[in-house]
């Protein structure tokens, strides 16, 4: 039996079923499930001092490309929209071996750590010179993050009137047997699972018809979750009209990709009618708010969605369009967005901060985590409310509105992963020198 007691705790925003907020109390951990909240609680194991910390459930992650870590502010991609910036990074990645992939998840789960989350999916759709999906999980149990990585995938190459080089696109039937073969290996469906895998083709103008439609086959045959790209910009609302002859919604509701096992990145350009069938089949929603900004894709009804029933959680997006990976970050973006096009009242900073944690959780399948709340998961983070930011804050628990933008300290399944607000489970100094030496490298060759 493994306890950890995180002691007098300044305040804790539960995010349970009442939305309680408690002050002054403890949280036992036991072999990775939270097993008691209260006054005066006793154990034999580690006692972790809370005094000055306000605790939140771990933060959860929807959408990200960790891979593109490695080329954050490439020059010929900072200021292009969508499909001339994927035209410009396509080579580079091209370039990618094993080694880029596990050193750039590191360096992307890490910094995801520091910013308070504890859950991330990643969405991998390239697999050059040998990469395999198993590159990254790798890391993700190196650092201890709880990781939904998804088997992403290209078909349709330069040569067959798509976007991506021929040298990144895959056979379809091979992606599909790739996909059995990862599922197999490592999805866990058990509550408390710390990694689940998912099928996820890189986005409809991507991809074939009939790949989309035998990848959601396959999901359900699997009993995995879905997730790709669907309506993020104004292109990709023509592409999908000239090419489809419908709406992304439509597109994605013929092929099977509506449900409560299906999440889909961006919906920028969601409209009313996507709406309503969002909320009725329980499809889920990855908001990214600081990447629709950096493409310029526009801002995402999210305030509509949520009135509507539509379940919404939050997403940095790849480190290529962002070009940052915090995602405590993620959620004082979505509640400024809101406002700047519903009005100061649109969303408070509570409700970012349950889109960020509950609201994620919910979107990947996992009733066991996102609520501090006794028999769910041990995934917390400790933000210090004693330090700068938010000195002078008259509620702090108003994180997102002042401050810290990063944790004290952080829990995953029990396990400390930040420790004053240094991550303790890695050599972070050792994969930054590894990062930097493989992203010059990179540039050196472009
Ligand atoms: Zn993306």
């Amino acid at each position: 039996m493994t306890e950890i007691l995180i002691r007098n705790c300044a305040h804790v925003l539960t995010m349970d079923d009442e939305a309680r907020e408690l002050s002054g109390c403890d949280i036992l951990l036991r072999d990775g499930v939270i097993a008691a909240i209260g006054q005066g609680l006793q154990t034999t194991g580690e006692i972790v001092d809370a005094t000055g910390a306000l605790v939140t459930p771990g933060l959860v992650n929807t959408h990200h490309h960790l891979y593109q870590t490695l080329t954050r502010a490439v020059p010929g991609a900072q200021d292009a929209l969508l499909f001339g910036w994927l035209k410009t990074l396509y080579p580079i990645w091209a370039g990618f071996t094993p080694d880029h992939m596990r050193v750039s998840a590191l360096t992307g789960l890490a910094e995801l750590a520091l910013s308070g989350c504890t859950m991330t999916s990643d969405h991998l759709y390239l697999y050059p010179n040998g990469s395999r999906l198993d590159d990254t999980i790798d890391a993700a149990r190196e650092i201890g993050l709880r990781f939904h990585p998804t088997r992403g995938a290209m078909s349709i190459g330069e040569s067959a009137g798509g976007l991506p080089p021929d040298s990144l696109v895959e056979r379809e039937d091979e992606i599909l047997r790739d996909a059995v073969r990862v599922i197999d290996a490592f999805h866990d469906p058990a509550e408390g699972a710390m990694i689940r895998v998912g099928v996820a083709p890189c986005s409809p103008f991507s991809v074939s018809r009939e790949l989309m439609r035998d990848a959601a086959l396959l999901a359900r045959d699997k009993g995995v979750m879905l997730h790709t790209h669907l309506a993020e910009n104004d292109e990709d609302i023509a592409y999908s009209q000239a090419q489809f002859g419908c709406r992304p919604g439509q597109y994605a509701e013929e092929l099977g990709w509506t449900g409560a096992d299906v999440w889909h990145a961006h919906c920028v350009k969601l409209d009313a009618q996507e709406i309503d069938l969002f909320a009725r089949s329980r499809t889920g929603v990855a908001h990214c708010p600081c990447s629709n900004c950096r493409l310029g894709s526009g801002i995402a009804p999210v305030r509509a969605m949520r009135d509507a029933g539509v379940r919404v959680g939050l997403g940095v997006d790849g480190s290529a369009s962002n070009d940052a990976g915090n995602l405590v970050a993620e959620a004082r973006q979505v509640m400024l967005l809101q406002r700047v096009s519903r009005g100061a009242d649109a969303m408070s900073a509570r409700e970012a901060l349950y889109i960020a944690t509950r609201g994620g959780a919910e979107v990947l399948g996992r009733d066991d985590c996102g609520q501090v709340a006794v028999g769910k998961r041990a995934d917390l983070a400790l933000w210090d409310i004693g330090g700068i930011e938010s000195a002078g804050s008259w509620d702090r628990a108003a994180l997102l509105l002042a401050g810290p933008m990063q944790v004290r300290d952080l829990f995953v399944e029990g396990r400390q992963v930040v420790r004053d607000g240094h991550v303790v489970t890695i050599d972070l100094q050792d994969v930054i020198t590894q990062q930097t030496r493989l992203a010059r490298a990179l540039a050196e060759s472009a």
